[in-house]
């Protein structure tokens, strides 16, 4: 899937619509998700122009990824979720129900995540 860059992450990105911007390095931004379903839910999204996970891990380069992980753990911390614990996740693609083409990840705290996806059938 090609990059689409009008997507809404590489409007934020190139500072066309507003966003709550929570941290930012030379790599990565963090902002606040804009519907929030725990009281901590923030974006981390690198700034390269990559669709999804899949695509970030097998395009981006070391410093990238090293710089997202660094910052996921980061936001974490300094949103004080860190000892009380959080989910991140990664939508990707049609099956991972993914709506934004831009690679994020949800970090997710403040409350419990409840339980893994339910199971089902096939
Ligand atoms: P996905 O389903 O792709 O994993 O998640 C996309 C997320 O982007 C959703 O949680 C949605 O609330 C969030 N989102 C969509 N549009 C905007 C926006 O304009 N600003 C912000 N901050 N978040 C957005």
């Amino acid at each position: 899937m090609a990059y689409d860059d009008q997507n809404i992450f590489a409007k934020i990105l190139r500072g066309e619509i507003p966003c709550e911007k929570v941290h930012e390095t030379d790599h990565t931004l963090a902002f606040n998700d804009i519907a929030r379903a725990r009281p901590v839910h923030v974006l981390v999204i690198p700034k390269g122009a990559y669709v999804s996970s899949d695509d970030f891990s097998a395009k981006a380069s070391d410093a990238e990824i090293a710089d997202f992980w660094r910052t996921v753990g980061d936001v974490a911390r300094m949103k004080g979720v860190a000892d009380s614990g959080y989910r991140l996740i990664a939508n990707t693609g049609a099956d991972g129900h993914q709506e934004v083409p831009h690679f994020h990840m949800h970090v997710l705290g403040g409350a419990t995540a409840g339980p893994m996806l339910k199971k089902r059938d096939g």
